[in-house]
């Protein structure tokens, strides 16, 4: 399969190459020139299989040119066993009908650790067959940053950087990355906010020369195919244990940089019975707006009790842009040079497709907090904030009381103690790989929020050639 640029202009790659790229050299994000499509029996025909040789199905055609079967189906089984519970994505009912899909059983307790996990090995075993080494350098306002970490720490080929807000994340958030020690493990927390870090990630892309010509940086937030590839998997699991094919059914999907709910659009163009996709956000509300007006316009950084969705704009939207103008990457290419003075506004065609594929829904941090709370006293559950606004726009957007509506249950609780707090409630105990987090001797640099500096701290630790 080959890979191709939202925006027209850059070389086409296969999956090795796309694993090692961050940005398309023209700007763009990589997507497949065609998805597989597959049919209701074929899917069908996966009813009964575990998780891991269900995403061996839908990987595979998009990795073929670069593993071949045997490997794929090793690289998934080593990657799902490292999730707690057997069902690797068990299924949690609220409700008549209603369902929350746990995607927090993986080592950092987000649904990161789905693609990340993934992502690590496979690049540790490209790298390993180049005989290369790479640098991975990425910004986290929390749930990344450990995920990348547990994804990666065991990979001989990669020096990994990842920089944090300096005391802008959470405790245990922090203690979840800062307590891996190794000797390619650097946690950096920045005199910054969390779009400084970025902005230090992007230029650093932009340009490598720092590190001497000798390493490559590889990107692992969700601009990265191959994250989005991975969530593609439980979207098809969900259904299949719900019923489908043969049955359609609705997700709400908490939403921050569109990632994982692209996934789920993918995995309705690939042959899944959707019903509606609902784009679920906090007060960080682009997408909501977008939806409802046509206008995808910047706002202000708010700060909230769902930190994991606080963005100012959705990077991988670009991916759904390139679908709804018919693939025209030059089109793209113009709407994201005007989105620099932080405005575009979709075609009536563009905005008409986008509305039919999506519901949207914005939930703001005191209707969190008593979702969160409401949900606890009637069922017992006790929902992340992230979940919580997912399962207020399932029930306010929800189109067919007849059919199951999911909402992916993208964090653990216990990541998020001011949330749970604000509910009223007890933050819950860790889960016992994680007992002693508090107690973990913990690693990490503070730096200014200077990019020299974190050049030359990076150039000085990067393992030598
Ligand atoms: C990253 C994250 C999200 C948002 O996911 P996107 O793919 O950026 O839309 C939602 N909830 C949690 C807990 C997250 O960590």
């Amino acid at each position: 399969m080959k890979y191709i640029s939202t925006r027209g202009q850059a070389p086409a790659l296969n999956f090795e190459d796309v694993l090692l790229a961050g940005l398309a050299s023209d700007g763009g994000l990589y997507v497949p020139e065609s998805l597989p499509h597959f049919s209701l029996e074929q899917i069908r025909s996966w009813r009964d299989l575990p998780y891991d040789q269900l995403a061996f199905h839908i990987i595979k055609p998009f990795v073929s040119d670069t593993f071949n079967d045997q490997e794929l189906a090793a690289i998934l089984k080593d990657t799902y066993a490292a999730f707690a519970h057997p069902a690797v994505a068990p299924l949690q009912q609220l409700d008549h009908n209603e369902y929350v899909l746990e995607l927090f059983q993986g080592p950092t307790l987000a649904f990161k650790d789905f693609a990340l996990q993934l992502l690590g090995r496979l690049l540790d075993a490209v790298l390993e067959r180049r005989q290369e080494r790479v640098v991975i350098m990425g910004a986290t306002s929390g749930d990344t940053g450990s995920a990348a970490i547990e994804g990666c720490r065991r990979c001989k080929n990669i020096d990994i950087f990842i920089l944090h807000p300096h005391q802008r994340v959470s405790e245990v958030q922090r203690r979840q990355m800062t307590t891996i020690l190794g000797d390619n493990i650097f946690n950096i927390a920045v005199e910054g906010n969390f779009d400084d870090c970025q902005e230090m990630v992007k230029r650093s892309f932009a340009d490598q020369s720092f590190l001497r010509g000798e390493r490559r940086l590889v990107a692992v937030n969700s601009i990265n195919w191959a994250r989005i590839m991975a969530q593609i998997v439980y979207y098809f699991y969900a259904s299949l244990n719900l019923g489908g094919p043969d049955r359609s059914l609705a997700f709400s999907v908490p939403t921050g940089n569109f990632g994982d709910i692209f996934a789920g659009y993918l995995a309705k163009q690939m042959g899944l019975p959707i019903s509606q996709l609902v784009i679920a956000t906090n007060k960080n509300d682009i997408l909501h707006r977008t939806i409802a007006t046509g206008h995808y316009q910047t706002l202000p950084l708010q700060k909230s009790l769902s930190p994991s969705m606080d963005i100012v704009v959705s990077s991988n939207f670009e991916r759904l842009l390139f679908d709804m103008y018919q693939r025209d990457g030059q089109q793209v290419a113009e709407l994201m040079q005007q989105m620099r003075a932080g405005k575009v506004e979709l075609n009536p065609t563009a905005l008409a497709k986008t509305k039919e594929l999506f519901s949207s829904f914005a939930l703001d941090d005191e209707s969190t907090a008593q979702m969160i709370k409401e949900e606890y006293l009637r069922t017992g559950y006790l929902l992340d904030p992230h979940t919580a606004i997912g399962v207020a726009a399932a029930r306010a957007t929800r189109k067919h009381q007849d059919q199951p509506m999911v909402t992916l249950g993208t964090a653990h609780p216990v990541k998020f103690a001011e949330a749970v707090e604000a509910a009223g409630l007890q933050t819950p105990a860790l889960p016992v790989h994680l007992a002693d987090l508090l107690q973990r001797p913990e690693s990490y640099q503070v730096l200014a929020n200077d990019l020299p500096a974190i050049h030359q701290y990076m150039a000085e630790r990067v393992f030598p050639s």
